[in-house]
């Protein structure tokens, strides 16, 4: 079978690939799928509409032959999808797939850590914003504790995942957190990676002025406790990496906004529904789904992947001040949808 190590137009290679496993979440965070629009009445996909298991390993393995090695599934909430263990073993026993991640609001980890370290999962995310619940409550939008999510991460550590922690950080929401979440964090010995809070969707009423930038999140651990930079992980790997000086232990900082990546981005992204995109920020993916039901080859499904990837010129987070600036409409589709 063919292998082809593919670029786009800004001759960035395809390394990972981000699957959404689907759009349902148990949480409604402010900043993502804010409860006023994502209420009861909301739509969220059907069972048909969802790829199955072997239509997402079908498509896996076609991202594989074209330069994919790491793979990350996401969603919405990912462990809501039934059965995703058997995703999961379907995924690790690809060839060439290196490292098989999964993100999660760690709502329900406590019960599944151990379920999906067997399965193959090498890492988790997990994603909390607050240890204050008054705080943390308010930013889920349902009403979850932080000692649940913190039992969940306990529990993939003891499972022997390798776990970080993201921190969304919105101004005036949950700034008062960095420096206990730090503090916490760092006693644990787990990294910790503040994000900066981004427009993607067109639903969570983003505004420039609620951006606390990695450099202020930065200045203050800082000066507080020392930290000082390390060299990056892998090449184009997302968060700058610091440790605490005189220790092992680590912060990191994804400045999505402040100091956009765009010319190391190399990840692509499959929604729950089988639409591929080439970015976070993008208004339209090349639909999937369809072509494979009608009976597309693995030969059409890895030229298909491999002409929108050499057509991509996605770089929206370089141009967003140009965006806002000419006041330019766009409706970029929701993170619950394309996957974080
Ligand atoms: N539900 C899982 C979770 O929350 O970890 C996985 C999906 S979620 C969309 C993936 C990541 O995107 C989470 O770490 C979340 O905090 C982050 N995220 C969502 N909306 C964001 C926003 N507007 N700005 C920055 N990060 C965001
Ligand atoms: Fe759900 Fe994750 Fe979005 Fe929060 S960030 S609403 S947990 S998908
Ligand atoms: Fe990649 Fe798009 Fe984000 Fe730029 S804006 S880093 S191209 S996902």
């Amino acid at each position: 079978m063919e292998e082809r190590k593919v670029q786009d137009t800004h001759k960035r290679s395809l390394r990972d690939l981000r699957i959404s496993v689907t759009d349902r979440c148990n949480f409604r965070c402010i900043y993502c799928m804010p409860i006023e629009e994502f209420g009861p009445n909301h739509c969220f996909m059907s069972r048909e509409q969802l790829l199955t298991f072997e239509e997402i390993t079908r498509l896996a393995k076609q991202f594989v032959r074209l330069g994919v090695e790491k793979i990350r599934l996401t969603g919405g909430e990912p462990l809501l999808r039934k059965d995703l263990p058997v995703l999961i073993e379907m995924l690790a026993a690809i060839d060439g797939v290196k490292d098989l991640s999964l993100t999660t609001n760690g709502l329900l980890l406590k019960k599944y850590a151990p379920i999906l370290k067997q399965a193959g999962i090498q890492r988790i995310n997990a994603s909390l914003d607050a240890l204050d619940n008054d705080i943390f409550t308010k930013m889920n939008g349902v009403g979850v504790r932080s000692e649940t999510v913190l039992e969940g991460i306990e529990a993939a550590v003891q499972a022997g995942l390798k776990v970080k922690v993201n921190m969304v950080v919105k101004k005036g929401m949950n700034d008062s957190q960095i420096l206990p979440m730090a503090h916490f964090f760092r006693e644990k010995g787990i990294t910790l990676r503040f994000i900066e809070f981004m427009d993607v969707g067109s639903t969570n009423n983003w505004k420039l002025n609620e951006v606390i930038t990695s450099k202020q999140i930065h200045d203050m651990i800082h000066s507080e406790t020392p930290i000082e930079p390390i060299a990056p992980d892998y090449a184009g790997e997302v968060a700058k990496r610091y440790r605490y000086v005189g220790t092992q232990a680590e912060v990191g900082f994804i400045s999505s906004v402040s100091a956009a990546f765009c010319s190391s981005c190399t990840r692509a992204r499959l929604s729950a529904d089988g639409h591929l995109y080439t970015c976070l920020f993008a208004e339209k993916g090349t639909p999937l789904r369809e072509f494979i039901r009608s009976g597309a080859s693995d030969e059409e499904l890895f030229a298909t992947i491999c002409g929108t990837w050499e057509k991509r010129d996605d770089r929206y987070s370089e141009e967003r001040s140009s965006y806002y600036e000419q006041g330019k409409q766009r409706k970029p589709i929701e993170m619950s949808y394309i996957g974080g």
